[in-house]
């Protein structure tokens, strides 16, 4: 007789754990694609410092605390602020609201779109 060893389904131990690491409830999918659908809808672009008037020259990204460099991939938010497109994406992911000024950044898309 040999004893085996049914796992079952599991639903009581780490059950939980899994499942929010796995599974997304439709709301929250819905909420992540509306927000990475937003995040696409700022514009972004190259940093550039000559093309930037020098006196509201922002130089550092306040996410990742490092320099622009001539030439990164940047995003702009409704607020005027820079970031880094990688810095920001995963920023806005958590927090919609710009890191320097707390600005709400989707309430600034959305009227955008009203207007349009
Ligand atoms: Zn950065
Ligand atoms: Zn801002």
């Amino acid at each position: 007789m040999t004893r085996r060893r049914t796992v079952g389904r599991g639903r009581r131990g780490g059950g939980l754990r899994a499942r929010l690491a796995t599974q997304l409830t439709e709301e929250e999918q819905v909420r992540i694609a509306q927000r990475i659908g937003l995040i696409q809808h700022l514009p972004r672009g190259i940093f550039n410092p000559g093309s930037e008037p020098s006196d509201k020259k922002i130089k550092e990204c306040v996410i990742c605390m490092l320099d622009f460099e001539y030439g990164d991939p940047i995003r702009f938010l409704p607020c005027m602020h820079i970031y880094h497109v990688d810095c920001i994406d995963a920023w806005l992911m958590r927090s919609f609201t710009c890191p320097s000024c707390m600005e709400p950044v989707d309430a600034a898309l959305l009227s955008s779109y009203e207007t349009n």
